[in-house]
């Protein structure tokens, strides 16, 4: 379905994911109006309005969304909420809203809770993309092109809204895939929660070795490789987690037994176990790059 223009977009949260969205808008052409960027500090409104991710800035939420056609939540999870609360009743009748939060039962339930009957127009998403950096500085309009983005709508949310905000992400590049919130919340816990908490765990524990000069001064790509996610924004990270609570544990129960089991394997001396897990791995991970690269 082709996207008609936006005459006026709230972009609440004018970071990474928001900024790369409303510069893959403007670079398709389907912004015929003005964006107004919203954020708690003037300083990065600034640099999304000079880099043209914006036309207005304020820090004012209510201001931000009165006439807004579209409104693009684009904060950390843990601010969803006050937001919602603060916009609710400045909201146009027909505008949509939705949200890119990196989990969705917890955005799904404050909408609901929050927005009352408006949450028909609440279209719950979360792009499968992004990177380690932060702010309106980092925002570029190619980031969700070839990627996938995942829709988690109720059974009452509008039909129009949720194929009006599909076509919003087809735009810029995106492949678009709708499930349940729960399904969503299960499968991010183990492809990109769990690897973040592995890998700020891991950072965070050789930090502390006495030794650490000595183990950051001989660390080469591999390990700048594995730990590249452990440089992202804590904040947001602090809320993935807190929001993803229960998905996450049961994803890290399973890890700790895996490694735990990898631990009596070196014990052990057993060399099979650890070349057949080692093996198994490899070609898992051999068969997940050809398929991202066909
Ligand atoms: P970001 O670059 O840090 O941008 C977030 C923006 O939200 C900041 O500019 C911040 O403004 C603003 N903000 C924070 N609290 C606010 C509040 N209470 N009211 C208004 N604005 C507020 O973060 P991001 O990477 O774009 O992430 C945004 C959302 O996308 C998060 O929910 C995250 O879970 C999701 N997501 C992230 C990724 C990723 O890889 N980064 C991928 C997919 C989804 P100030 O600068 O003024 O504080």
């Amino acid at each position: 379905m082709a996207a008609a223009g936006l005459q006026s977009v709230a972009l609440i949260g004018v970071g990474l994911i928001g900024g790369s969205w409303a510069l893959g808008l403007r670079e398709a052409g389907l912004v015929d109006g003005t964006v107004t960027g919203c954020g708690r500090s003037l300083d990065n409104l600034e640099t999304a309005r000079e880099r043209g991710i914006i036309d207005h800035a304020t820090t004012d939420l209510r201001d931000a969304v009165g006439g807004a056609d579209l409104v693009v939540l684009s904060v950390p999870l843990g601010a969803v909420r006050g937001v919602l609360e603060t916009i609710r009743d400045d909201l146009a009748d027909h505008a949509i809203v939705t949200d890119v939060g990196s989990a969705k039962q917890c955005v799904v339930d404050d909408a609901r809770q929050v927005l009352g009957d408006a949450a028909s127009r609440f279209v719950p998403g979360h792009p499968i993309a992004g990177n380690e950096k932060s702010g309106a500085a980092a925002a570029f309009p190619e980031l969700f092109r070839g990627r996938r983005v995942i829709l988690t709508p109720e059974a009452d949310t509008e039909r129009a809204a949720v194929e009006r905000v599909r076509a919003l992400w087809e735009a810029v590049g995106a492949s678009v895939a709708c499930m349940t919130a729960a399904h969503h919340d299960d499968v991010l816990a183990a492809t990109s929660h769990l690897p973040h908490m592995l890998a700020y765990s891991l950072v965070d524990t050789l930090s502390r070795w006495s030794d650490r000069d000595e183990v950051f001064a001989y660390a080469a790509g591999g390990f700048r490789d594995f730990t590249r996610i452990a440089s992202s924004d804590p904040e947001m990270w602090r809320d993935i987690c807190l929001a993803n609570r229960e998905a996450l544990l049961e994803a890290m129960e399973r890890y700790m037994a895996d490694l735990q089991e990898l631990r009596e394997a070196v014990r052990h001396g057993d060399g099979d176990r650890l070349e057949a897990v080692f093996s198994h791995a490899k070609a898992t991970r051999d068969r997940f790059v050809a398929m991202l690269e066909s």
